[in-house]
């Protein structure tokens, strides 16, 4: 292998490590860029810089990436990596014969919309972890911070995953994390809804909107038949930049879930955990399926599924009531004439 590959290589762990750890992002960009640096060195300029040590003379190279570099193509014991690997291991505790049975993740986004990765290397990440299927679903078009996707580029994007099939080991399924809208509407056509296998609704803006309204919307978004999964219900963050849970009548939404059998969303985001756990077991004893998804947003954040089981064990949530658990096909026989499996 060449020098450069096996540095783009060692920089590309560096990153799935650091996303894994929810790292900053401009850290995580700082070794996006060395890669980009290396790219346009030549091959002989590249091992020479690493053996004399100034790659940090080169710009957009800092020591952390340089290490990283010169270890991965000297063929040393890459010591940074090493200890990021140990630092950013998911725990796994008692979820772990839960995690042997989840078959897919339903909700994972790419570059299409504010992913950090392409689309291939999700769905080749989410093939290395053991996945039988994998459910693209990037933001709707409301969300211009996120570069949600219009119609045109949803119309482009499902043409890309009819490509990737042809060369993908696993099932690449379609889908959305379509917006919640304040009055309870989807923002997506029914045309474009109908053609998605699986559909993740979610609230992103208003997120404080008095009780009463927070549950109409809500309300409406679950008993819409072409919504698969309410995405991280009450869109707390608990790390970093805070933001309290929105409030609304969960026992009348989950009610309304289970009823038409709309799964909840275990958010393994870190800075999420939704639902918190006096509404898990609200939705747990009211009868919900339930959807244990990373929403990750880069490779390494795929490893996060064991985070939601961990806490699906804990409440004792069974298997069979949560849909990654089912294989592609009852999940899409589900998903495309919901009832039908889950009565
Ligand atoms: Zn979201
Ligand atoms: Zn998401």
């Amino acid at each position: 292998m060449q020098s450069k590959q096996r540095a783009a290589d060692a920089l590309d762990k560096a990153v799935y490590f650091l996303d894994r750890s929810l790292a900053p992002k401009q850290k995580v960009r700082a070794f996006q860029r060395a890669k980009l640096v290396v790219e346009l060195l030549a091959e002989d300029e590249l091992l020479q810089r690493c053996t004399a040590g100034t790659l940090t003379e080169l710009e957009g190279i800092g020591p952390s990436s340089a290490s990283v570099i010169s270890a991965g193509v000297l063929e040393q014991q890459p010591e940074y990596l090493t200890k990021l690997d140990a630092s950013s291991q998911v725990p796994v505790g008692m979820g772990e014969e839960l995690r042997s049975q989840l078959r897919g993740d339903c909700h994972v986004h790419t570059t299409w919309s504010d992913g950090g990765a392409d689309l291939a290397d999700m769905v080749r990440t989410a093939e290395a972890l053991g996945h039988e299927y994998v459910v693209i679903t990037d933001h709707s078009p409301r969300l211009t911070i996120a570069h949600g996707l219009n119609p045109e580029r949803l119309e482009q994007q499902l043409d890309a995953i009819d490509g990737l099939r042809q060369t993908a080991e696993i099932t690449v399924l379609t889908g959305m994390e379509v917006d919640i809208l304040e009055d309870g509407t989807l923002d997506l056509s029914e045309e474009l809804l109908e053609r998605l296998d699986v559909v993740v609704a979610s609230v992103h803006s208003k997120l404080a909107q008095p009780a009463p309204e927070m549950t109409e919307r809500l309300l409406k978004a679950v008993s819409h038949p072409l919504v698969t999964i309410l995405g991280h219900c009450t869109g707390r963050q608990i790390l970093g930049t805070q933001r309290a849970p929105s409030q609304f009548d969960a026992l009348a939404v989950f009610e309304l879930a289970a009823a038409s059998t709309t799964a909840i969303e275990i958010n393994c985001r870190p800075e999420r955990q939704d639902p918190p756990e006096d509404l898990l077991a609200l939705a747990r004893d009211t009868g919900c399926l339930f959807a244990i998804n990373t929403d990750a947003h880069a490779p390494g954040q795929l490893e996060w599924q064991s985070l939601g089981c961990d806490k699906a064990a804990r409440y004792q949530l069974s298997a069979e009531r949560i849909i990654n658990t089912w294989p592609a096909a009852d999940l899409l026989r589900w998903s495309r004439g919901r009832g039908a499996l889950a009565g």
